[in-house]
């Protein structure tokens, strides 16, 4: 798939600079194992907002006392939501953060980078509610969680308000357990249909029945009397 390859080799690209790598030397590397022109075209083209993103992370970190960088950090949990091993036969759940700053006052900003079109409305918070849950679960002293979007082809990074460790486990680990159950029984009885905040970025969107129900009123014509 074109927009995968794409998206993965944009986010090597960042994890690479973040990493210390020059950003000369990571486009190049990443650039050549793009399999066609193309997608390569493509690449530049989202690779032409990266230098101003490094730039801003790098002023960030010099405002912010900042206590560790998370790049593309692997976490998993068991099911009562103790921390595991990524790879280990009792992950319940895993996921890999794209960016996390540690905070010196116990906060953490997590960010996650998206290739995709941006479609203002839908909640951050809830569309990283999983790495929030695994971030509260490895990293219990936090107090204040920040999440955001980079939008990379929009040069742009939308922030949620600050989120308790209370509204994690409150709300978003409730959703994400449903969600996860959900899966599970599309895996076990075949797919259905989850309509949600999710759908306006949705591919199926236009012919999904519980899509058109969700977003649209029905309309109800009358005869007119008179
Ligand atoms: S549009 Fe349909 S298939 Fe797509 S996320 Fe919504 S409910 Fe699921």
């Amino acid at each position: 798939m074109p927009e995968a390859r794409i998206g993965k080799a944009v986010h090597k690209v960042l994890e690479l600079v973040l990493m210390g790598t020059p950003l000369d030397e990571a486009l190049t590397t990443v650039r050549a194992e793009l399999p066609t022109d193309s997608e390569q075209r493509r690449f530049d083209h989202l690779g032409t907002a990266i230098p101003s993103f490094v730039a801003r992370v790098g002023q960030f970190r010099r405002r912010r006392r900042v206590a560790r960088q998370l790049v593309e950090y692997s976490l998993a949990v068991r099911e009562d939501l103790s921390v595991t091993q990524f790879y280990s036969g009792d992950a319940y759940y895993r996921g890999v953060l794209d960016l996390g700053y540690l905070f010196e006052d116990d906060a953490l900003a997590l960010l996650d980078h998206k290739t995709g079109v941006r479609l203002p409305g839908s909640s951050i918070v809830d569309q990283l509610e999983g790495y929030g849950v695994l971030a509260a679960a490895a990293f219990r002293h936090v107090k204040t969680f920040w999440f955001g979007i980079h939008w990379i082809a929009e040069r742009a990074v939308e922030w949620s308000a600050p989120v308790k460790p209370s509204v994690v486990l409150d709300r978003l680990v409730p959703d994400l357990l449903d969600n996860i159950e959900a899966a599970a029984l599309a895996v076990s009885d075949g797919p259905r249909p989850n309509p949600g905040p999710y759908c306006d970025r949705c591919s199926y969107r236009d012919r999904c029945p519980a899509s058109k129900e969700l977003r649209y009123e029905p309309v109800e014509y009358y005869e007119d009397d008179e």
